[in-house]
């Protein structure tokens, strides 16, 4: 089989934020081969995304066995090193990866779930990540809820953001995991103070509280709080997680498949996290394209809840009674005309 054609596009989500997550978000990349078969994968980073995958790396993309994944996914990484590493260039890599993958299960006639050695129609259970208290009282049933704090993360707001939290263990009650999300905005004094204020409201964890370049903070925070300590939505490649495991870190590892490079580096991922007795929590596992991972690799598997502005991908299941299973169609199972989807650009 020989790649024809790769294509990238940025398909309009309905109520998509109108910052970053929009003019630098999700794109669809397509991978067309001589067998008439075509794999879909998602990456980011908006029309600069695009243009990496329209360039150097359909460039080095025609005419080449799309069977041979790991092989491409160096030349991937080493064509874009003077200018990637780190960000949009591995964030379109990561959509050309995953529409190889789903080529493979096309090609197969399987989904990726059983490529990775795992049961299709495997159950997950779920949380719902929510942006304020009141979002958490229509969110439906999950096995957890995160309360997202980036609308009042700042530290000026510590008071608010303790209450907040309490009253968010308030509204859903004893039984769930309830996790919160700084989103990069503390720093290490206010983590320690907070971390010790919340412990009575049964924390799972503390999400990114500082920045992913602050390894030397990360390092303080593992050692001083009890609540753990969960990141890495915002790290690239398999090879930067690997300190964060080796020195743990982490206690919760959240790659994103669709930013970090991919299925071949959550693969990688889960392989070293396994080792080194770590948890992997893919980044908003329900949508399809971690979700194959987590029901193949994980051993304590939770799926987080999508992107609610990702409505173009269609062929994404259903969450019932806080579970999501994973499909049984080839490849990632998704269902759509790309002639018909209306682009952002
Ligand atoms: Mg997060």
């Amino acid at each position: 089989m020989q790649i024809t054609d790769v294509r990238a596009i940025q398909p309009a989500g309905k109520n998509s934020p109108p910052d970053w997550r929009t003019s630098m978000g999700q794109i669809l990349v397509a991978i067309d081969t001589d067998a008439g078969i075509t794999g879909y994968g998602v990456g980011g980073g908006g029309l600069a995304g695009q243009h990496v995958v329209r360039t150097v790396l359909r460039d080095l993309l025609l005419g080449r066995n799309p069977e041979q994944i790991s092989q491409l996914w160096h030349e991937m990484y080493q064509a874009t090193l003077a200018f990637g590493r780190k960000g949009i260039a591995i964030m379109a890599i990561s959509g050309v990866d995953l529409a190889l993958w789903d080529l493979q299960g096309k090609r197969e006639q399987l989904p990726v779930v059983a490529l990775l050695g795992g049961t299709p129609g495997t159950k997950i259970p779920t949380y719902h990540t929510a942006w304020s208290t009141e979002d958490l009282s229509t969110a439906g049933e999950h096995a957890g809820y995160k309360l997202h704090l980036g609308k009042i993360a700042a530290l000026e707001q510590h008071d608010l953001m303790v209450d907040s939290i309490e009253q968010a263990r308030i509204t859903i009650g004893p039984s769930p995991l309830l996790m919160v999300d700084a989103w990069m905005k503390w720093d290490i004094e206010s983590t320690i103070s907070i971390a010790r204020e919340i412990k009575p409201f049964q924390i799972e964890w503390i999400e990114e509280p500082l920045s992913p370049d602050d390894l030397a903070g990360y390092a303080i925070l593992e050692e001083k709080t009890e609540i753990p300590i969960a990141g890495g939505e915002h790290e690239f490649t398999s090879e930067a997680f690997r300190p964060l495991i080796e020195q743990k870190l982490h206690t919760v590892l959240q790659p994103d498949v669709n930013w970090c490079g991919g299925l071949t580096e959550l693969i990688k991922i889960y392989t070293m996290a396994k080792e080194a007795g770590l948890r992997v929590c893919p980044h908003r596992g329900c949508e399809i394209w971690a979700l194959h991972a987590i029901a193949a690799l994980d051993p304590q598997p939770l799926a987080e809840t999508g992107r609610p502005w990702m409505t173009w991908v269609e062929g994404q299941p259903d969450i019932h009674q806080g579970m999501i299973e994973v499909s049984d169609r080839p490849g990632f199972g998704l269902l759509f005309d790309e002639r018909r989807l209306p682009l952002v650009n």
